[in-house]
């Protein structure tokens, strides 16, 4: 088991000299001095610890992933431990953090590392992408937080803080662009170690201090460098920001279907699942949302359960 590289701890001392090269040291000495102490960036979490939290942390802020994670890696200590259980234990275990397809997509990686990987979280780039379910992101976050390599971990956070320190402008663009996977590698410290520790440090920059609502340019370690705040911070003119709207979207109706079958502990006739919401058409869209998607199993007689295979 490697322990994950992004706890706070001394870096090395030489800063490299890449373009990011007097950002670097501020943001990871404010880093050692200031990340939480998430139980996913200490030793023992090991690299499914890791993978398993950028699973969850995706689009879930952390205090809603703590108790899910804790309760996660208690039950499933190893992907081995995951992959012997039925899609729907995931799904079941996933709670109300939202975007199920997640829990769906992670036990099929579990299944792929114990399949091809020996049950071991593989620990190249390539072969993390290879794996289903692992996107970009995860892998190079993976790649970087529990192996120490050198990638471009470029969530909303670290967007947010390259777009205002180092590009001027308020928010990034809603979809990442390769103008911006461009930046990021060439900000990447050149060392491997110092990467992945200024990877955890801008992401947890963007978490605590250049947050979306209200950034904090007082507690800021480059705050003297940021082009976004040297411009006197332009008000943002791209195009609007998506919205978080979950009141009344399908959405909110298959949150409130899973629920129901996440404590069921047999199938459930259509009728129960019909009381959840009053409006059918939406009811019924979100329904076959869920069962297309794997989330949940239609049986005969009109009985559904959170899928088996
Ligand atoms: S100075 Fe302010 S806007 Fe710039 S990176 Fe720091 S917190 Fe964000």
């Amino acid at each position: 088991m490697t322990a994950p590289t992004h706890t706070p701890s001394s870096h090395t001392p030489t800063m490299p000299t890449s373009a990011g090269g007097t950002l670097h040291e501020p943001v990871i000495d404010w880093f050692d001095a200031h990340a939480r102490d998430l139980p996913w960036r200490r030793p023992e979490a090991g690299s499914w610890g890791v993978m398993v939290s950028e699973f969850m942390l995706q689009q879930t802020p952390v205090n809603r992933v703590l108790p899910v994670y804790e309760q996660w890696l208690a039950r499933w200590p190893r992907p081995a431990d995951l992959a012997k259980e039925a899609p729907g234990e995931a799904v079941r275990a996933w709670g109300r953090l939202g975007y199920p397809r997640r829990a769906l997509r992670l036990h099929g990686a579990a299944v792929a590392i114990t399949e091809r990987h020996g049950g071991d979280v593989p620990t190249e780039h390539a072969q993390l992408l290879a794996l289903p379910g692992i996107g970009e992101y995860t892998a190079a976050a993976v790649a970087s937080f529990a192996y120490g390599q050198r990638h471009a971990v470029l969530d909303t956070n670290v967007r947010r803080v390259l777009s205002r320190a180092v590009t001027g402008v308020q928010y990034p663009p809603n979809a990442t662009t390769a103008a911006e996977r461009r930046l990021a590698r060439e900000l990447l410290p050149d060392d491997e170690r110092t990467a992945s520790r200024w990877a955890a440090a801008t992401m947890e920059l963007g978490a605590l201090v250049c947050t979306a609502k209200n950034e904090t340019c007082q507690r800021c370690p480059i705050a003297a460098q940021c082009a976004w705040r040297l411009a006197g911070k332009p008000a943002h003119d791209g195009p609007a920001r998506r919205g978080q709207t979950y009141a009344g979207t399908d959405r909110q109706v298959r949150g409130k279907l899973l629920a129901v079958l996440r404590e069921a502990l047999a199938p459930v006739p259509q009728a129960v699942l019909d009381r959840v919401w009053d409006e059918p058409v939406q009811r019924a869209r979100a329904l076959d949302g869920l069962v297309s998607d794997g989330l949940v199993e239609p049986l005969p007689g009109g009985l559904y359960r959170l899928p088996l295979t």
